[in-house]
């Protein structure tokens, strides 16, 4: 067993500790830095007693939609104890969050989804907004970033979906919304061409990446969607149909959404009261929209991760909850 402190082989079995339900979990001291750990050390079931039966359980309710009282009521467990667990899940989720394949072709659509939050404020005032954006093929969900409706959460959310999608050949990026949101992406996506890279007459030297083309679906007061292009492409990436620009799966992500993930749908949300509490759960919910749960629309049995060949089965909730990251996975 590897040190998860210092990745020391020389680590030594150091006796057991064991659940509420009597399952025993090893414990290890390693030799090289003097720390002890567990088999459990870096996954979100460490430093917890509770069964980790009880804890997917609990999962399992909350990401098919069930309240955060309801589920502790179900299980006998506070609902203190259930927020604990999905904060635990929530803060690995950077080890279930690799990037897109190298030399693929993908199709990243990002939106804004609203959600009442704590008092009944306006819109604008609120912190209920959450930024998503998922790979349209696959349904990967690759990011969901709560919190206010500012320039700040969108950039945020941008850069995480552009570290994700960068490795990528070809990328199709398109949003809803304003212009600005774009600006972040052509700070870390455009190149600067050569003269010897383009005649004169494309008339642009500062360009999207190669493979890049960004375009936003703007909705006007009247309701009419019209479809623009931001910024020149590369003079050899070629540019998408309007209508694939339209076609919009992110519709169908946010009633699923919206139904799994009570969250979103409550009018009075005792828990979704702060942007900590709206990011937990909606994290929680990616994670298990990508890795465990089988989506219809692609094929039987197969997940969004499946879908971008990032593994190849599905993941249980067990395994999400007591590894470290699908790589430690080993069958
Ligand atoms: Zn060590």
């Amino acid at each position: 067993m590897e040190c998860p402190h210092c990745q020391s082989q020389k680590t030594i079995k150091n006796g057991k500790h064991h659940h509420q339900d009597g399952k025993a979990v090893q414990n290890y001291l390693c030799k090289g830095c003097n720390k002890r750990f567990s088999e459990r050390t870096g996954t979100p079931m460490s430093r917890l007693r509770t069964p980790e039966s009880v804890v997917s359980l609990a999962m399992k309710m909350r990401s098919e939609g069930m309240g955060i009282r309801a589920s502790g009521r179900v299980l006998e467990k506070s609902h203190v104890s259930i927020m604990r667990w999905e904060q635990k899940l929530a803060e690995h989720s950077q080890q279930w969050s690799p990037s897109a394949p190298t030399g693929g072709d993908v199709t990243i659509e990002g939106e804004e989804v609203y959600t009442r939050v704590g008092e009944n404020l306006p819109p604008s005032e609120s912190k209920g907004w959450t930024v998503t954006f998922i790979e349209r093929k696959s349904r990967y969900w690759i990011e969901a970033k709560a919190g206010f409706k500012n320039t700040k959460l969108f950039a945020k959310a941008t850069k995480t979906a552009w570290q994700w999608s960068k490795a990528s050949q070809y990328i199709r990026w398109f949003t809803d919304g304003e212009r600005r949101y774009a600006q972040q992406l052509w700070q870390m996506a455009s190149v600067r061409l050569k003269s010897t890279e383009v005649s004169r007459e494309y008339g642009h030297r500062k360009v999207w990446r190669h493979g890049l083309e960004v375009a936003i679906k703007i909705k006007s007061s009247q309701g009419n969607r019209r479809v623009e292009w931001l910024k020149p492409e590369h003079p050899y990436t070629a540019i998408s149909d309007k209508s694939d620009v339209h076609a919009n799966h992110n519709e169908a992500n946010n009633s699923a959404l919206r139904r799994r993930c009570s969250a979103y749908r409550r009018r009075q949300n005792l828990y979704a009261k702060n942007t900590e509490g709206l990011q937990r759960a909606v994290t929680v919910q990616r994670l298990v929209h990508n890795w465990v749960r089988p989506h219809v629309g692609l094929g039987k049995n197969k997940t969004p991760a499946m879908a971008i060949r990032l593994f190849h089965r599905p993941v249980s909730m067990l395994e999400l909850l007591s590894s470290s990251g699908f790589h430690c996975l080993t069958n």
